[in-house]
């Protein structure tokens, strides 16, 4: 068993940046052929395109919004004439806390954007990948330790959003198992990203990092080499699981 992904296509959504540009790189460097997905980072995306290409691996970047469902229609429209036709390996990575929103604020418009980013999205593309996958096919979604625990300061909508993907990872994985296609999830703590140079204080994130037993922020690579490990053969054993990255905290 190892992370060989010679041959195999994968779908990476929100791969132009951060966690899911980690990922693809990851995913790519272990052989497999990378759907780069994104929405507004159309230049990352080719520059990251050009990147993978030039150290010997094969990746496209295709522009869609996986809150609609005519764009995710297309992204798979895309990919699979791009590569065969057959899709291994789905990384439902886009998502996001979109601000940080109390509930006294919150309205119902607000509430269902989340929702549509992180759930409803994750919904949208494994429904439409899922006819494109074979036996021994691999979906990874993104969950959060938000989750579990709840999440930071006005992150409600969003923690909400992340419990019912890790609730739709298990639900999944049953799901899909008649067609030997595992389903799994990652669960990360804080992750220093774009997410939370926009949505969280610096002070919050030093003292989160201080908190954990690791004694530091995640990176991008420690979430993408969890998700390398659930989309791979080396997690044959593993279905409706998530694999929380958090430098420890739960022991804390
Ligand atoms: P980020 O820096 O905010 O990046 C968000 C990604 O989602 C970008 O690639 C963005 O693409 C994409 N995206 C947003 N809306 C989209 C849409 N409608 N359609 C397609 N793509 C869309 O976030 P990150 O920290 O890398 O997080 C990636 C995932 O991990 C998210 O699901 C997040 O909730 C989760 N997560 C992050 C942390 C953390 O600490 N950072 C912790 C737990 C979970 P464009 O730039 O192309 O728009």
């Amino acid at each position: 068993m190892n992370a060989d992904l010679s041959g195999k296509v994968a779908i990476v959504t929100g791969g132009a940046r951060d966690i899911g540009a980690a990922v693809v790189r990851a995913l790519a460097k272990s052989g497999a052929s990378v759907v780069v997905n994104y929405q507004a980072s159309g230049d990352r995306a080719t520059a990251l395109v050009a990147e993978v290409t030039a150290a010997g691996g094969k990746a496209v970047a295709v522009q869609a919004d996986v809150t609609k469902e005519a764009d995710v229609r297309r992204l798979v429209e895309e990919t699979t004439a791009a590569f065969g036709g057959r899709i291994d390996i789905l990384v439902n990575n886009a998502g996001g806390i979109v601000k940080r929103t109390k509930l006294e604020d919150m309205t119902g418009a607000f509430w269902d954007a989340v929702f549509a980013l992180n759930t409803k999205s994750t919904f949208l593309v494994t429904q439409a990948v899922v006819p494109h996958m074979r036996e021994g096919g691999a979906i990874v979604n993104m969950a959060s330790l938000a989750a579990r625990d709840g999440g930071g300061g006005g992150a409600l909508a969003y923690s909400s959003s992340k419990g019912a993907v890790l609730t739709m990872t298990r639900g999944l994985a049953k799901e899909l198992a008649p067609k030997k296609i595992r389903v799994n999830c990652v669960s990360p703590g804080m992750i220093d990203t774009t997410f939370h140079d926009l949505h969280t204080p610096q002070a919050a994130r030093e003292a989160t990092a201080a908190k954990t037993l690791v004694g530091r922020q995640g990176t991008p690579e420690d979430v993408a080499n969890a998700v390398l490990f659930l989309a791979s053969d080396m997690s044959a054993y593993l279905s409706g699981e998530s694999v929380e990255i958090n430098g420890g905290l739960y022991f804390v």
